[in-house]
């Protein structure tokens, strides 16, 4: 026999050999990690299931028709700009709805939420108005819903917990109900600062005739 006819025998032979130590490792590993009892794991997986209720989504079929009704007319509006509007409305319309998005971004996110600077009353309250424009819900529900989020990023408790896809945390959270998780651990969330700044209590309690005013009448 050849020397290169012998080496590849050896070689698989070794090789069969520590296939089969591996095995014993692995069973030994999987005696010690648990028995080797169908029952128990199945035991577990019930255990699991109990102390975690699958949690079932609940949709807002307001808001759904809502957000279908708004994006239509936002689709509407962009042709009607294109085609039949008088041009200086066009650019008007792009630069208010930036204002809104600015409202948001420099208001309710950098501001409130994370207190990033300070702001005098005539910026806040301009910048207040800015996120009527955006209507992305009141300052003080804005700030509360994205400081849950910061807390309890990607868990149940987070508002528009990306686990639950994509569109979930895009805006599909905004049509659901929220999760109980987000409210009870919300709770724990720090939120005073914003109840005493007076512009935000007034958001609060004049958003709905705010947004009808800045986003849909002083426009048209
Ligand atoms: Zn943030
Ligand atoms: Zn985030």
């Amino acid at each position: 026999m050849s020397e290169s006819q012998h080496w590849p025998q050896v070689r698989s032979h070794d090789a069969l050999d520590i296939l089969a130590s591996i095995h014993i490792i692995e069973q030994k590993f999987h005696l010690r990690k648990m028995p080797p009892n169908s029952a128990v794991v199945e035991e577990r997986t019930v255990e699991h299931e109990e102390k975690k209720p699958e949690y079932k989504t609940q949709i807002v079929w307001f808001n759904v028709l809502l957000f279908i009704y708004l994006h239509l007319s936002f689709l509407y509006g962009v042709y009607l700009g294109l085609t039949s509007a008088f041009w200086k409305t066009s650019i008007f319309a792009y630069i208010y709805g930036n204002f809104g998005g600015l409202g948001i971004t420099a208001g309710s996110h950098r501001l409130w939420s994370h207190r990033s600077y300070k702001a005098k009353w005539p910026l806040r309250a301009f910048l207040c108005i800015l996120t009527s424009i955006a209507a992305q819900n009141d300052i003080y529900e804005w700030c509360r819903d994205h400081r849950v989020h910061h807390k309890f990023t990607e868990t149940s408790a987070d508002p528009h917990n990306i686990k639950r896809g994509f569109f979930f945390a895009h805006m599909g959270w905004l049509m659901c109900k929220k999760h109980p998780d987000v409210a009870t651990k919300g709770k724990t969330v720090y939120l005073d600062d914003l109840w005493a700044d007076p512009i935000v209590r007034f958001h609060r309690r004049f958003y709905i005739p705010m947004v009808l005013f800045f986003c849909f009448y002083l426009p048209t």
